[in-house]
Parts: structure tokens; sequence; C-alpha cells
């Protein structure tokens, strides 16, 4: 086998999209029994979006995103701090997509099925190590009847937050890193909250809550889905639950530190107990390493560098880091030429996002205004003048790739076919 990818979830779905784009057979090893829409909603940046749009996929994202036409911040009294354009309206030239994960995860899928095969991908199969071998990696997998091997010419880990390529690839690595905040999700049908179109942040350092549109007003009933995050900040020592995206919880475990945010263009605790199942998810990291490539082995998305959702970057860069990683395999050939160009386009970018992050990245300026006014102001100018924060936004898109026109102006990472 020439390309073995470990993980089909966002990363390794697009990774084998995009190696059938450039020629080079893949196969994708999932360790689900079957590939179901799971998760909530997701935001796509327009440097992904591009990418898929150039997989040719720009009609069936269309289909289920929502475009975020605007961005905004509200300090914890419910005050607007910052709103600015999002996608088209900012002058990117792609959208910036709000999706259900799931629906964008199945899409995915389905065109790697059309496109490579209805064996492209093996479910039930869950990568679990590897050795190197002259040619390559010796990968073993186990399913529900044994464990083998499996020869690869290239193996990429592909496998997430809990990855086995990872943990083999760094025993001594301490798995993920929980900061002390936690997060409840959750999907709502409610009338479109102010443009129908705006991912809206609110709160502090402390405390937040964010929500956006999944789907477009239904023409009967007027109402959308709408996703919402709650975010709360705990001391560290109280422990906390495995990071898994599926935990569901009752609405009162948190609902209490948010009932009294209610204002008149947003009710926090109607549209939380407007939703039928909560989900649980310690924000949780992991320290960037010093490299992601052990010989014919890498690693790709969360695998290589799981950061807090924030700024809407983990499946967004996942999307980046396969198209990079299909770019090399164009000039370098499949091999470790290839995965060491990748990982140097990407590795320091990647480890810097991780470390902004857990400062809270475009969040922080709600922290600001908190401390220096408890998020009451009449002009915000007088708290943290706009310049600054418009410079704090900038610098944010510079370093996740989506400066608008940088990105605008980049050639395509492999042109479209
Ligand atoms: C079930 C699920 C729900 C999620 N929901 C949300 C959400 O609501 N909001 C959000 O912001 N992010 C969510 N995420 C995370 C988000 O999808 C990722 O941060 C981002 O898309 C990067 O994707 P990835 O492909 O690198 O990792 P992931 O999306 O985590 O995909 C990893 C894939 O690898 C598979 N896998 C794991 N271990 C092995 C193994 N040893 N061998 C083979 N296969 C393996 C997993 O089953 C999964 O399909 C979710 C992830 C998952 C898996």
């Amino acid at each position: 086998m020439e390309v073995l990818i470990a993980g089909g979830g966002i990363a390794g779905l697009t990774l084998a999209l995009t190696c059938h784009q450039v020629g080079v057979p893949a196969q994708v090893f999932e360790s689900a029994q079957d590939l179901r829409p799971l998760g909530l909603g997701i935001n796509l940046q327009p440097n992904a979006v591009r990418e898929l749009y150039d997989l040719g996929l720009e009609q069936e994202l269309a289909s289920i995103g929502v475009p975020i036409r605007e961005w905004a911040l509200a300090s914890s009294n419910g005050i607007d701090v910052w709103t600015e354009p999002r996608g088209l309206d900012a002058g990117h030239r792609w959208p910036q997509y709000a999706v259900h994960r799931g629906e964008l995860a199945m899409m995915l899928y389905r065109a790697v099925l059309d496109r490579l095969g209805p064996d492209a991908v093996l479910d039930g199969q869950k990568v679990t190590g590897y050795v190197h071998a002259t040619n390559g990696a010796r990968v073993d997998v186990s399913n529900s009847d044994a464990t083998t091997t499996v020869d690869a010419r290239l193996l990429i880990g592909a496998d997430g937050l809990h990855s086995a390529v990872r943990a083999r690839m760094f025993p001594g690595d301490g798995g993920p890193r929980w900061g002390g905040k936690v997060l409840w999700r959750g999907v709502a049908q409610a009338p479109p909250i102010r443009s129908g179109s705006a991912f809206l942040v609110v709160g502090n350092s402390q405390q937040r809550f964010a929500t956006f549109p999944i789907s477009v007003p239904d023409p009967d009933t007027g109402l959308q889905t709408q996703n919402w995050i709650a975010e709360q900040t705990f001391d560290r020592r109280r422990g906390w639950r495995r990071a898994d995206w599926n935990t569901r919880v009752s609405i009162d475990e948190f609902i209490g530190d948010f009932e009294d945010w209610q204002f008149d263009w947003l009710d926090v605790p109607a549209l939380v107990r407007s939703s039928a199942i909560v989900f649980e998810y310690p924000m949780v990291d992991r320290d960037p390493v010093g490299h992601w490539v052990h010989g014919s082995v890498a690693l790709i998305g969360d695998a290589a560098h799981p950061m807090y959702p924030i700024g809407s970057n983990g499946a967004s860069q996942a999307i980046v880091d396969a198209r990079v990683l299909g770019a090399a395999f164009i000039e370098h050939g499949v091999g470790s030429d290839a995965l060491r160009a990748y990982e140097a386009t990407r590795l320091d970018a990647m480890s810097a996002l991780v470390i902004r992050n857990r400062d809270a990245g475009p969040f922080s300026v709600l922290s600001l205004v908190d401390e220096r006014c408890g998020g009451v102001f009449d002009d915000i100018d007088d708290i943290v003048p706009r310049a600054e924060i418009s410079r704090m936004m900038t610098n944010y898109k510079t370093a996740a790739g989506v400066a608008i026109d940088e990105l605008n102006a980049a050639p395509p990472t492999i042109a479209s076919t």
C-alpha cells in the first residue's frame, strides 16, 4: 500500500481526496465501526473553504453550510465590543462556513467512496502502532476479530486528539492537557439571532457563550438550527472527565452560572433550555512537539496539533495540513522527503497557534474589557482603542493563515482539476 491513513475524520478524509487528486493510492483505516454524523457545529475558515473548493466540493459545501457574514464580541453585559464582516463580506475570495461537523464528515466520506471506490475507507480498523520497515512502515491494526500488520510506504496519523500514532511516536508524551475550562455544547431551533448569519461571543476570560447558526431559517417556521457553546473556568485541581466529544450531561450542571445572561438580542438560558441534548467537553490541547515526522510516518490534524477550539481552527487547519501534504507529494514524490517538507511548512505556525489559543486567541480582548471596566462602557475606544482591537484581530488572522490580502493573493496549494 502507498499511503495508509489512520483515522477517517476531517483530516484523514481530506487527505484521501487529496491523494486521489494528485494520483497517489491511499486507504483510510477508521477505528469506528461505522462513520456516523457525530459532533455539533464548527466553522470552516476561508483558507479551508478554498481547499475544499479546489477539491471540487463547492456545491456540496454550499448545500450543508451557512455562510457566516458577521463576527461579533460582546461583554458579559451584552454590550458590543467589536463587530467585523466575515468571508465574502470581508473581502475574502472564499466564504467562512458554519457547518455541522457530522454533515461535513459525511460529505467528505461520500466523496471519498465515490472517487476512490467502496474499499477506500475500512471501518472498525484501529491502528495501534507501527515499526519501521525497509521500504516504509509496518502498521499494527486491530479489529473485532484479530490484530494484523499492514505494510505501507507511508503511514499518516490522522487519528485525532487521542492519536495512537502520536503515542507511538512520543511514548513519553503526557497526553491531553486541561487548562481549567469546560465547554457545554448543544443545538436549538431558534429565531434568527441578529443578522441570522452571525458568529457571536459574549463574556470575559472566566466565562463565555458563543453561538452561530448551522442551518438557514426553515421557510415554514422561520427557525434555524443555532449551535451554542457555553464555557466556564474551574480550579484545575477539580480534575476533569476524559476528553470525549460525545459525553452527555444535564443542563442543570451549568445553567445556574448563565441564568442572568439575558440581553435584548440574546437570551442565553432560553436558548440552552430549548436544546434536547447537551454535551460536555473539557477544553484540552497538547503541548507542541518538535517534530511530526518519524521516518515514513507523519501526523496531521488534531493528532499533530490539537488546540483549544477558539478561533475556529481545528477542522480548518486539519484540511490545510492534508492539502500541504498533497502538494509535497507532487513536489517530492511519495516518501519521507515529502513528509519533511510538509512538516517544515506547517509545524512552527501550528505550534504557535496552539500557544496563542491558550491565551484566548481572538477572544482575549474580552478579558481586557472585563479587567478595565467590568464589561460596562459607553464608548469602547475609552476602554480598548478600536485600533488596538483591530491590530489584535489582524495578528490572529495572520497567525491562522487567513489574513485577507495574503490569502487572496496566495497561489492555490494544489491547482483544482
Ligand atoms: C466524534 C467527534 C465529534 C466531534 N465534535 C466536534 C464538535 O462538535 N465541535 C468541534 O469543534 N470539534 C469536534 N470534533 C473535533 C474536530 O472534528 C477536530 O478538531 C477537527 O476536525 C480535526 O479533525 P481530525 O480529523 O484531525 O480529528 P478527528 O475529527 O478527531 O478525527 C479522528 C478520526 O480518527 C479516528 N480514530 C481515532 N483513533 C484511531 C485509531 N487508533 N485508528 C484509526 N482511527 C482512529 C476517529 O474515530 C476519528 O474518526 C469532534 C471529533 C470527533 C471524532
